[in-house]
């Protein structure tokens, strides 16, 4: 029997679009099959330059136009004014203390602004995903990807040819479909990892954690209310931003975008979500903005738009991540926490590795070894991920770790945007530089200090020591002390590390001019 597509991908979330769109431009034929209908609510708003950067990139390798105009702020809204998203300048940090109000401190020690783009035309976005996935998966039929929505699948076969059968009904119809590689792009505790009978692992010294959240209508700007005054102008309006308040067992995230609506929700340990009663939704939501007077002034008149969801557990981590013809993308094989905006870069990395073993391997005797490669990776990239995010909540109690911990992210990031931009991608592969061995260890190192109960080291030796330990990858001028925790973009940064790319200040000034 011949298979009736290439590729098979579950689900049409913004990932399986994306792969669907790659794999049209490769040639393969595809079929995405959605168990909903567009436009529907999906959790993931919040993008990062690395992730801007490889949409940019996926566009250019793949000869996809149309989906470059997402990929920064100005160019989006000239292009796609109907698409709804957010403006992000950068990531935006609050500590707050349980029973008071927030004051920024005359050294802003509880607070931390890491600009992410030095303007807005240039900068990154929120996606309000009911919008940006319908956009996406318009994109992909109309690239020839064929599309099914509302199919419930009950189960796959791979038959001796190594040919997929999945089988499952739509309207009361029977479905059969056949491929030579089925993609699970379903998101956590997925189609395959049902079928596969594949076991769920935790991370290793992860704490547990719930989320609630939804989107709501009349929240207010912190940049507007008196418990947010700063004496100095920011890097960028504090707003426009990936806002977070963290508190001590915690964070929540508030993330607004150009129509009205503002996502907002807390991810706590399990002690504090138990106590909260998180399962309970608003009550429980209610119960969490009374603890943090900044924040419920924040959203007085604010009003949910849609019901809160609750997830009893965030994080998920599948044991394999992909086999013999068939694949995971890393949102369908781990989740961690969206602190950092991780979850997103993370999906587009899988997609530009799956491309290009798609473009290279497909149909060929190596395909099998290299979607095994790709699965390891996947989560060791998970692996690394949590290990970090763990670390940091061990760490929110004293945000003066944090905000050094959290220079491996900052340092990470930027060298890794940075290094593709200069066309030197080769010097950091891994997500979150993973492959920067040095690097690497240092952030699991420091991560096992702050999980040490009661660590009562000195904060800025421990900031000093970090700030030696990122060296190697700070190319934007982070771990200043004089800067105060208000890090903006300045390419001279970039050129004052050039070294750290094998180039020179000014070859770095040439490059970053032609950009
Ligand atoms: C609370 C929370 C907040 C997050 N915030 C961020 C953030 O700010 N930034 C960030 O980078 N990441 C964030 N993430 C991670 C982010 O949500 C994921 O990385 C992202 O949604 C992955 O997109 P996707 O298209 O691969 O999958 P999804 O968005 O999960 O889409 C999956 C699609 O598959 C469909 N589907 C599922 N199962 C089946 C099936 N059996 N058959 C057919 N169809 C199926 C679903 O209906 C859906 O349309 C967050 C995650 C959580 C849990």
């Amino acid at each position: 029997m011949k298979p009736d597509f290439d590729l098979a991908i579950i689900g049409s979330g913004f990932g399986g679009s994306l792969l669907a769109m790659v794999a049209r431009r490769i040639g393969l034929s595809v079929i995405l099959l959605e168990r909903a209908t567009h436009p529907r609510f999906a959790i993931g708003e919040s993008t990062s330059p690395l992730a801007n950067l490889l949409i940019e990139q996926l566009a250019e390798r793949y000869d996809l136009p149309r989906l470059k105009a997402l990929a920064s702020w100005g160019e989006w809204q000239r292009a796609y004014p109907e698409v709804i998203g957010g403006l992000k300048r950068g990531f935006t940090y609050f500590k707050h203390e349980a029973g008071k109000p927030y004051r920024a401190a005359a050294d802003r020690a509880n607070q931390l602004l890491v600009a992410a783009s030095p303007n807005d035309e240039t900068a990154d976005s929120h996606w309000l995903r009911s919008s940006v996935d319908q956009f996406l998966l318009k994109e992909a039929t109309a690239l020839g990807a064929e599309y099914l929505d509302q199919t419930w699948l009950h189960s796959v076969e791979w038959r001796a040819d190594g040919i997929a059968e999945l089988k499952g009904e739509r309207l009361g119809e029977s479905v059969r479909v056949a491929a030579r590689l089925v993609v699970d792009a379903g998101g956590p505790r997925g189609f395959l990892s049902r079928q596969l009978n594949l076991p769920e692992t935790t991370f290793v010294g992860y704490p547990p954690t719930q989320s609630l959240f939804s989107h709501f209508a009349g929240v207010r700007r912190s940049d507007e209310m008196p418990d947010y005054a700063v004496s100095d102008a920011p890097p960028y309006p504090m707003d426009d931003a990936a806002v977070h308040h963290v508190f001590d067992d915690g964070w929540m995230w508030v993330l607004r975008f150009n129509n009205g609506v503002t996502s907002a929700g807390v991810a706590t340990t399990d002690e504090l979500a138990n106590e909260l009663r998180l399962a309970e939704g608003e009550p429980a939501w209610r119960r969490f903005l009374s603890r943090f007077p900044s924040i419920a002034a924040q959203f007085a008149g604010a009003e949910a738009i849609r019901e809160f969801t609750w997830q009893p557990r965030v994080t998920y981590r599948a044991t394999e991540a992909a086999g013999r013809n068939w694949a995971m993308l890393p949102s369908a094989a781990a989740f961690v926490d969206p602190l950092f905006s991780t979850g997103i870069p993370l999906t587009l990395l899988g997609i530009e590795r799956l491309g290009r073993i798609l473009l290279e391997s497909f149909g060929g005797n190596e395909l099998s070894e290299r979607l095994h490669e790709y699965g390891a990776v996947t989560l060791a990239e998970a692996d690394h991920t949590a290990h970090f995010i763990g670390a940091c909540y061990a760490a929110f109690p004293r945000f003066e770790n944090f905000t050094a911990y959290s220079m491996f992210y900052f340092a990470a990031a930027s060298y890794s945007e940075m290094a593709r931009r200069l066309d030197r991608g080769h010097l950091v592969t891994r997500f979150l530089a993973a492959d920067r061995l040095a690097f690497a260890a240092s952030l699991r190192e420091f991560g096992n200090e702050l999980r040490v109960p009661g660590d009562g080291a000195d904060p800025t030796a421990f900031a000093r020591r970090i700030a030696a330990a990122v060296d190697g990858l700070n190319v934007a001028g982070l771990c200043n002390p004089q800067k105060r925790n208000w890090y903006a973009v300045d390419l001279e940064d970039v050129a004052a590390g050039a070294a750290k790319f094998g180039l020179t200040a000014s070859e770095v000034r040439e490059a970053m001019c032609a950009i």
